[in-house]
């Protein structure tokens, strides 16, 4: 299966894991963009990474 993940480089964790079966790219966009606001308004540098799982 494959995942993307939500990292904060600045709070240095992972903030949310999606199957990219059920979530497309564009919806974790969206889902950054909104669930993670805070963090992008304090500045911090959100990135979306993918990686298999089985
Ligand atoms: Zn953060």
């Amino acid at each position: 299966m494959e995942f993307s993940e939500v990292y904060c480089f600045n709070c240095k964790k992972i903030l949310g894991r999606y199957n990219t079966k059920f979530y497309s790219e564009d919806r974790i966009n969206e889902l950054v963009n909104t669930t993670y606001s805070t963090h992008i308004r304090n500045g911090h540098q959100v990135n979306i990474r993918k990686f298999e799982k089985n």
